[in-house]
């Protein structure tokens, strides 16, 4: 018999970036004429590296040997219970990767990508400190200058990855403009390269900025989903029925969805910082709450009022606190292929708090929206009996017990 050749239209994933650097509308190269040599020379560099076999066997290499992968993927039962009866949640371990965050995945891709370019001198943005520790710590590894900006009131906030990154090599910047801030420093990052661009790589953190950088970043990242895919598939013999991930700027994300992006039955959940409450100035959840505009080169949605003045964040984690995404998120949430929600401060809480207390595992801030999130996907029934649920564990709790300690009310 002829199978019936009639099928409801499968949504198909843009999986590249088109001529103008775009994923549907989003995206592209909103860049100053004096960086166009720079990015062209990266755009060029990463397309041959991406194509050249020996550099993904080096790439691979460091990734088992010095990162530590395939990270597990590790089956919770006592938080499954507590999400829903009847339900499974798998845990990919990104938090077991060397630095203790899926950060290092891209900054060892991208590192190598220079020292592949010829270029000695590494420069990065930092807010919270995990995206410079991460450059710094890859930099020590492979005999690289190695200069991070950070907005002065981070350096403040963050000292002990300030000491982190020193203790590794790297030479700290202040950036003091603006809300001295990681819009601060990106911007210095920006300028620096712009003056330095023969000598200097810009190590971009998240999978967001100008075309090629989201594209770069989700493909260093995208490990992450690849090992899922092919771990569930052993452990159960098929896909999951969702993922959920937490969304700063879009990079663990990207990485554990794109892999699972052309199986349309693998629902995608993105978790934003929901933060105190829903109203301006005390979110960051830009797919949420935001609308489409231009931020640190591209296309995306942004918070922003309707002149374009871009609002100020808060998240109770750092690495969540930032009114941008990365293009591809906002492509997938008009495509509808994934989805977006927020969860607050509290709710991030409560998901480090039952992890902790039910599987051994004091899971990072950030993280923990994805987690809180579930949690309150269960009370709402929304969760069918029977589901397999990946989480993208991107990070360890171990460097917000402070912030976690003054949220309880709990004095050290
Ligand atoms: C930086 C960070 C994030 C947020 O960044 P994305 O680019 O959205 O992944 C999430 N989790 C951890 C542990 C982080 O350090």
């Amino acid at each position: 018999m002829q199978a019936q050749e009639e099928k409801t239209p499968q949504y198909q994933h843009q999986r590249y970036p088109d001529q103008r650097g775009r994923f549907g509308e989003y995206g592209g190269q909103f860049i100053p004429e004096s960086l166009s040599t720079a990015f062209a020379e990266l755009q060029a560099a990463y397309e041959e590296a991406r194509k050249d076999p020996a550099f993904q066997a080096e790439l691979e290499t460091y990734l088992r040997h010095y990162v530590g992968r395939p990270t597990p993927l590790y089956y919770v039962p006592r938080f499954s219970k507590l999400v829903a009866p009847d339900v499974k949640v798998y845990l990919k371990r990104e938090d077991l990767a060397h630095t203790g965050a899926h950060k290092i995945n891209n900054a060892l891709g991208q590192a190598l990508l220079a020292k592949r370019m010829g270029k000695q001198r590494i420069i990065a943005e930092t807010g919270a400190g995990q995206h410079g520790v991460a450059t710094a710590t890859v930099c020590a590894m492979l005999g690289l200058e190695c200069i991070i900006y950070m907005g002065s009131v981070d350096i403040e906030r963050q000292s002990l990855n300030v000491f982190r990154m020193k203790l590794l090599g790297a030479e700290v910047r202040s950036a003091d403009t603006g809300s001295r801030t990681l819009k601060d420093a990106i911007n210095e990052a920006f300028r620096d390269w712009v003056a330095n661009a023969e000598s200097t790589f810009y190590l971009f953190g998240t999978a967001a900025g100008p075309h090629p950088y989201p594209l770069i970043v989700r493909d260093f990242q995208s490990v992450i989903g690849t090992e899922a895919r092919e771990q569930i598939q052993d452990f159960e013999g098929r896909l999951p029925d969702m993922i959920l991930a937490c969304v700063g700027g879009g990079s663990n994300a990207i990485g554990i969805f794109y892999p699972f992006a052309d199986a349309s039955e693998v629902k995608l959940i993105g978790v934003e910082a929901g933060g105190r409450s829903m109203e301006q100035g005390e979110h960051a959840a830009t797919l949420v709450a935001g609308t489409p505009g231009v931020l640190h080169g591209a296309m995306s949605y942004l918070l922003q009022n309707e002149d374009g003045q871009v609002f100020d964040t808060h998240s109770i984690s750092a690495g969540l606190d930032y009114p941008g995404v990365g293009p591809e998120h906002s492509y997938m949430k008009d495509s509808g292929r994934a989805t977006y929600g927020a969860a607050s401060d509290a709710t991030a809480l409560r998901g480090l708090q039952e992890l902790s207390r039910t599987e051994g595992i004091i899971p990072a801030l950030e993280s923990s929206h994805a987690l809180g999130y579930l949690i309150e996907m269960g009370q709402r029934g929304e969760i069918a009996p029977g589901s397999l649920i990946l989480v993208n564990l991107s990070g360890r709790g171990d460097k917000d017990m402070i912030t976690v300690a003054k949220a309880l009310n709990v004095s050290l």
